[in-house]
């Protein structure tokens, strides 16, 4: 396995639409284990694709806390195909957007179809915390970030102080 470069906003590749991930073969599931691996070493609980400057519908999500056991989601072409009507608004952080975090709110719950690390079609219902990730990481797919969903005046906020953060880091 190998820890893959993260791309960070404002890479075009953010931006940009996936493309659909033709067949489930070992060159998938070898990124796959490399998302993975990545996310964890990131301490992120989800990760997508184009975070890694690959441009695939291709998901990672782990919600488990610190000190539990590990529980990877691996998806391969998500799709939601139902979302509640309720909405429920939840604190948001992204690696792509290091260091920052704004709430966000989003149907509270959706389910998904998606194909898993065997390439067999899966359905999920999530809710909760995994219901955010879901959506969090399928926008990803869409080039949408977390930040694209909160009021302007918030994003230039957010932007000036992920500006701070990275001064500060270099
Ligand atoms: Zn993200």
């Amino acid at each position: 396995m190998a820890i893959l470069k993260l791309y960070e906003y404002p890479h075009p590749v953010l931006k940009k639409k996936a493309e659909k991930v033709a067949e489930v073969n070992d060159e998938i599931r070898k990124f796959l284990d490399d998302m993975l691996e990545t996310m964890y070493a990131s301490n992120g609980c989800g990760l997508a694709a184009p975070q890694v400057g690959v441009s695939k519908r291709v998901v990672v999500i782990d919600i488990a806390h610190e000190g539990e056991e590990a529980n990877p989601i691996y998806m391969v072409n998500p799709v939601i195909i139902w979302k509640s009507e309720e909405t429920e608004i939840c604190e948001e952080g992204c690696l792509s957007v290091p260091g920052q975090r704004a709430e966000v709110e989003r149907p509270a719950m959706v389910r998904v179809e998606y194909l898993d690390y065997n390439g067999k079609k899966q359905e999920l219902l999530a809710e909760d915390f995994l219901a955010v990730a879901v959506q969090h990481e399928l926008d990803h797919l869409e080039g949408v970030l977390y930040i694209d969903k909160i009021s302007r005046l918030k994003r230039q906020m957010l932007l000036k102080k992920l500006e701070k953060f990275r001064k500060e880091k270099a």
